[in-house]
């Protein structure tokens, strides 16, 4: 069985497979190498995800969700029809789609995969993903990160060590890190980035620019006139990619208005001299990132090796001008932006796959490289007077194993609480708290006399499970840890049900639609016989055929949603009585 690569994006997702020891990007439905992240909800409740949930997003906005990424992990929650919808349930739908076209390709079942995430996802969110691939029915091998994926596409795992800076620009996210490639081990060193700036903003400026020059010329304002904004936005977003390759291009909307006098149309030229203008500060924006990552690695810009480009966004020239400036490299685009990290992600399922099986010989290249990533956020938790104990450092490579002695701060205390948290803030308050449990049983004592042994285990995937021993009884005491934001095993389950329920129902109203369709063509087809050769036809041959095509139009007549399970019984004969008729 194949296993699968995903690079679950904020804007678009993108899907491989390794064939033949090579990773190779797998096409979807509609033809695209990549998926547009979004998901909609027609007012007749199907449910439409990618290239079909985008193109009607202007008509749709309420019903249409994209960007879910940027909730993963929290308790936003999208309400359909008035059902609460997760983010986990959302980005299912998607992977749900993804693992279809996987099916589709291959023409076997998919359900292994590796998901990645950023590498500054915390604990919550990487949790999150995995959740969203249980919905999907997928089996998460291992949820990765982004960078690292990156890197194992370009295979820099020969010759001598190196330090690599990957540099990723998407369509509303920017993040950078260091990573280290020494004896088979990639490492990320460092990682920064800001999760509000992307291709989404470069768009936007275009926009703005676009329309002001429109209002300028015509006198015509598009002030609230949403469907015509939506259309400069299209044509602002598809006028950036061509400037990518292009000097100039020239924006052509006929009727975008209703003025005093007709119709008004814009056509505006635009030069690549003034998109990057426009955008000019939008590039820079990615200055202190760059810096920081390097800092936090404590290397110098000199000592990178490679830069690798990720992101739609960083086919912009001036973007890869800018990163060639600053870190004095030419950096490396041999494999297209938008697809290395799913590449990789497919690079390391083929890996962790054929290990498993035991088959070695089915190993991709670059397969033999062992992933070693770092925790992006300390985890610490609260002591006495609400100080953040710090008790794992950020940047700690995975996995990583921890333990620490605790105890009582009041006497005869027979419960503790313990709160975990994320965060590089010395008090308690100012961190994400994870999660709290709490000790109890423990034996009446002064202060300080119990001995409560904490232990925290971080794995591969960068999931913590905290564990708790009272070494006063020797009674390991099993811990709920109570995280609001995380789907409880029930939940998953119910919403790996209901997201099977919605595929049958979807599939069940796809097929009715598709009867429909032909029963209507074998109507039409039927009266132009009866209108051609009516005179040359057999008295009874016409009865026949006449009541045939009276009993499918009875059928039709009825919507389809009020049909019961015989009216289906009854369609389908008619249906098939006709055809029998008919040459
Ligand atoms: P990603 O999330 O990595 O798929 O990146 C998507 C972003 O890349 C979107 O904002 C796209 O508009 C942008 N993008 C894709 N192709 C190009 C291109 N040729 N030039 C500029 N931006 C592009």
């Amino acid at each position: 069985m194949p296993a699968i690569g995903i690079d679950l994006g904020t804007t678009n997702s993108c899907l491989s497979i390794v064939e033949g020891g090579v990773p190779e990007v797998v096409v979807n439905a509609e033809g695209e190498r990549t998926t547009p992240s979004v998901v909609a909800f027609t007012k007749d409740g199907e449910r439409l995800v990618g290239a079909l949930a985008q193109r009607q997003s202007a008509m749709n906005p309420a019903r249409t969700v994209s960007s879910v990424k940027r909730h993963m992990g929290t308790s936003w929650r999208k309400d359909v029809d008035g059902k609460d919808l997760s983010p986990q349930e959302l980005s299912a739908m998607i992977l749900r789609k993804l693992r279809r076209d996987a099916e589709r390709f291959t023409g076997q079942d998919v359900t292994d995969a590796v998901i990645t995430v950023p590498a500054y996802f915390n604990d919550m969110q990487r949790n999150a993903t995995k959740d969203a691939g249980a919905i999907a029915g997928l089996n998460v091998l291992r949820i990765i990160n982004e960078p690292t994926a990156a890197a194992l596409a370009y295979g820099l795992d020969h010759g001598d060590s190196q330090l690599v800076m990957v540099y990723d620009l998407g369509g509303g996210t920017f993040d950078v890190s260091v990573i280290e490639i020494a004896d088979g081990v990639i490492e990320v060193l460092s990682t920064a980035g800001n999760n509000h700036l992307g291709g989404d903003d470069f768009d936007e400026r275009l926009t703005e620019h676009l329309i002001s020059a429109f209002e300028a010329q015509s006198g015509v304002s598009l002030t609230g006139d949403e469907m015509a904004r939506q259309r400069v936005r299209e044509a602002a977003e598809a006028a950036k990619r061509e400037l990518s390759s292009l000097e100039s291009t020239t924006v052509n909307l006929p009727y975008l208005a209703q003025g005093p006098e007709g119709p008004v149309h814009l056509e505006q030229t635009v030069t690549r001299t003034q998109f990057d203008q426009l955008t000019r500060d939008l590039v820079d924006a990615t200055t202190d990132a760059v810096n920081q990552a390097l800092n936090d690695a404590g290397i110098a810009a000199s000592e990178l090796g490679e830069v690798l480009l990720v992101g739609g966004s960083t086919r912009i020239p001036a973007v890869q001008e800018h990163v060639r400036r600053l870190t004095g490299k030419t950096p490396s685009s041999s494999i297209n932006p938008d697809e290395c990290v799913a590449k990789g992600a497919a690079i390391q399922a083929a890996t962790l796959s054929a290990a498993r099986s035991g088959c070695t010989d089915l190993m991709p290249r670059g397969g033999d490289l062992l992933l070693l990533d770092v925790i992006p956020i300390s985890f610490a938790i609260e002591t006495v007077g609400g100080v953040a104990t710090r008790v794992i450092e950020r940047n700690t490579t995975l996995p990583v194993h921890y333990e620490q002695v605790f105890t009582t701060a009041a006497s005869f205390q027979t419960k503790v609480e313990i709160n975990v948290m994320q965060g590089e803030r010395p008090m308690a308050a100012d961190n994400r708290s994870i999660g709290k449990f709490m000790l109890k049983g423990i034996k009446r004592a002064p202060a300080g006399t119990p001995q409560i042994n904490v232990s925290f285990d971080i794995d591969a995937n960068g999931i913590l499970t905290v564990t708790a021993k009272d070494l006063g009884t020797g009674n390991e005491q099993s811990i709920t840890i109570t995280d609001s934001e995380r789907l409880s095993d029930e939940e998953i389950q119910q919403a790996i049900r209901d997201a099977e329920r919605y595929e049958a129902e979807d599939a069940a109203k796809r097929a009715s639609m598709e009867e429909r369709t032909e029963a209507e063509q074998l109507v039409a087809q039927a009266q132009e016989k009866l209108k051609e050769s009516g005179k040359e036809m057999d008295k009874d041959d016409k009865r026949r055929l006449k009541a045939s095509v009276a009993n499918v139009q009875r059928c039709l007549a009825k919507r389809p949603e009020k049909m019961k399970e015989e009216d289906k019984a009854n369609f389908t004969s008619a249906v098939s009585e006709l055809k029998s008729l008919l040459p």
